[in-house]
């Protein structure tokens, strides 16, 4: 194909606001897929994905577009995920196109996340097509949100298109304007091969499945290719493109995006951002390089059922084969036995995981505290990382500590600005703009990571009646007071509770724990002492007081069924609860005892 008959690119915009739906719409129109098989959100393959209306993984589609001048265009599209735990797969899949459709939902408005991913799209030096999603529906304000475009992010929106996603109207001319205002890519066709590795995942079948778009030259089926990070050379056995199932293609060439198979066994094998070239006559400098996906939220993930062990670790690893950016190694926990500390993306990478070894796998799950990286700087000049508080060293050893932190970005209804402040304030946040973007507040906190990773976005939705919206960044490393706080039960420490606080907050988290734990925890025909440790000094305690002898002739005297139930109800708890020495301790604490109300 001609390059100028090739057009690139990808969609942006906040979650909800209609990027799927604008692609299915686009899938639709072109043909690409017959009505009788359409159903809503094809890119959204993964189940869970569905369900939650994320998107995850990024994915692509080629689309035939004839469009009104005659001509037949290609038009390769990369659907973006939409949550900020991806925006490293955001800011690598923009680089492989050339343009973006910047969706906003025409009731909403300009968000957080609609901010952040036009900015990576501006980054990538994107022509950017504003397209104003939802018009079917009554507070649909298109000239509103024009504005605001043009006044927050500062682009134009002269040429913006108003669309329904949902019935169609406008999507013609988002069509027309994808050929008419986005640029083609450039690219040699007699220059040597050059593609970029833009994502990769496990196929059961086909083993890895290899996303690359053509930069220079020719890739063909039977080829040798070279992965330039690492010199490993593999045979392709299949190429093609997305339609959005899978067809061959005899080859790629310059600006085009599709598919090879190499008989490559991991994920972990592709680079993602890496430069593919052919084993022989190669080309000279790789494309610059991405660096991959870091892990920020660490974990532990250990079975209910100690006997389900082996099948979590199966579990894992088959996750790990398709998902490069989720780490995982064997940990031993005095109170929780074996299991895994896992690293993440962020929260709901968190969550994503945990839900598919829980849904898919069946295995019931007790997760402890997430926690983020702390460096840690010895005093003979070294510096640890930190991923698990239990692990932290002896402090006659330990010089200082650095944690990381964010920037980030709140939009805000004026009226809910006070309590946005106070939550950043109460977060150890420092607050680095505050400015107005229409009729909403924007600020700007530098935040640690640590007080972010738990509950804050929860916190925040709650706080402005889920009228905030919310985007970070990392932002590097800084030294603070930071000390390890254990949480004793019946004065054994419990590790899965420890956690890893500024100084000056030590009391207030521990006195809150302590609170937590005490409701928590069922009582027992003892008295349990609660107690929040900073090395060995207590600083904040409860006490469980005992169980009488015979609860259910107490309380509920005569009555047969209820008495049935109550002893029905406590089995049914057993399950979920682990032995802590003498103690049993519901699973639910591990994250209960952590939120911060
Ligand atoms: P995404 O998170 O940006 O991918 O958003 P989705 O495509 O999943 O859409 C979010 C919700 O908005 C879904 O319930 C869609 O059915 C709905 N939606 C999308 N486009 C339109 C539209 O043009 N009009 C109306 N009324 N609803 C829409
Ligand atoms: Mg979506």
């Amino acid at each position: 194909t001609e390059l100028s008959h090739i057009r690139n690119f990808s969609i942006v915009a906040h979650i909800d606001h209609g990027k799927s739906t604008l692609a299915d719409r686009l899938i639709q129109e072109t043909g690409t897929v017959q009505d009788r098989d359409m159903k809503e959100q094809l890119l959204d393959a993964m189940d869970i994905e569905r369900e939650r209306g994320i998107t995850i993984k990024a994915n692509t589609v080629r689309l035939d577009y004839k469009a009104d001048d005659g001509e037949t265009y290609i038009l390769n599209l990369i659907d973006t995920p939409g949550h900020v735990d991806f925006a490293y797969e955001v800011s690598r899949s923009m680089r492989a196109v050339e343009g973006s459709l910047l969706v906003v939902d025409s009731t909403q408005g300009v968000e957080a996340q609609t901010l952040a991913n036009v900015y990576q799209a501006i980054d990538a030096d994107h022509d950017i097509v504003p397209v104003f999603n939802k018009i079917d529906l009554p507070a649909s304000d298109v000239s509103r949100v024009a504005e605001q475009v043009e006044d927050v992010i500062g682009i134009d929106a002269s040429g913006a298109i108003a669309v329904s996603a949902k019935t169609g109207q406008g999507i013609h001319e988002v069509l027309e304007s994808i050929v008419a205002h986005l640029p083609a890519p450039k690219g040699e066709r007699d220059a040597p091969l050059k593609a970029m590795l833009v994502d990769s995942w496990y196929d059961a079948y086909l083993g890895v499945i290899v996303l690359v778009r053509i930069m220079d030259g020719v890739l063909k089926k039977g080829e040798r290719i070279k992965m330039m990070s690492n010199g490993s050379v593999h045979h392709v056995d299949r190429i093609g493109v997305f339609r959005p199932q899978m067809q061959p293609v005899d080859e790629l060439g310059p600006g085009e995006i599709g598919f090879l198979t190499a008989s490559i066994k991991q994920v972990r094998d592709t680079r993602v951002g890496d430069t593919i070239t052919h084993e022989k006559k190669g080309c000279e400098t790789p494309l610059p390089g991405f660096k991959p996906a870091q892990p920020v939220v660490f974990c532990g993930l250990f079975p209910v059922d100690s006997a389900e062990f082996e099948d979590l670790r199966d579990a894992i690893e088959k996750l790990a084969l398709n998902d490069a950016s989720f780490s995982y190694e064997m940990e031993t926990s005095a109170a929780l036995g074996f299991g895994f500390r896992c690293g993440f993306l962020g929260l709901l990478h968190l969550e994503v995981i945990r839900d598919r070894i829980e849904r898919e796998y069946n295995i019931e799950l007790i997760t402890t505290a997430p926690s983020v990286v702390y460096h840690i700087y010895m005093k003979d000049g070294t510096m640890q990382e930190l991923h698990n508080p239990a692990d932290m060293p002896d402090l006659t050893y330990v010089d200082h500590l650095e944690e990381p932190r964010i920037k980030a970005t709140i939009l805000v209804p004026d009226e809910y600005l006070g309590d946005v402040l106070k939550l950043c304030q109460d977060r150890r946040g420092l607050q680095e703009d505050l400015s107005y973007a229409g009729p909403r507040a924007m600020v700007v906190y530098d935040l640690p990571l640590n007080e972010v990773v738990f509950d804050f976005y929860d916190r925040l939705k709650s706080v402005t009646k889920g009228y905030a919206s919310f985007d970070y960044q990392m932002m590097g490393y800084r030294q603070d007071n930071l000390v390890k706080m254990q949480i004793l039960v019946n004065d054994e420490p419990v590790d899965a509770l420890s956690v890893m606080v500024h100084r000056d907050r030590a009391e207030l988290r521990g006195r809150a724990m302590v609170e937590k734990l005490k409701d928590l925890i069922p009582r027992h025909m003892f008295k349990i002492p609660i107690q929040a440790a900073i090395g060995g000094k207590v600083i904040a305690r409860e006490t469980l007081s005992a169980l009488r002898k015979d609860v259910t002739a107490k309380c509920y005297g005569g009555d047969a069924t209820r008495k049935r139930k109550l002893l029905e109800k406590q089995k049914a708890g057993k399950k979920k609860m682990r032995q802590f020495g003498k103690v049993e301790i519901p699973q639910e604490a591990f994250i209960s005892a952590l939120k911060m109300d």
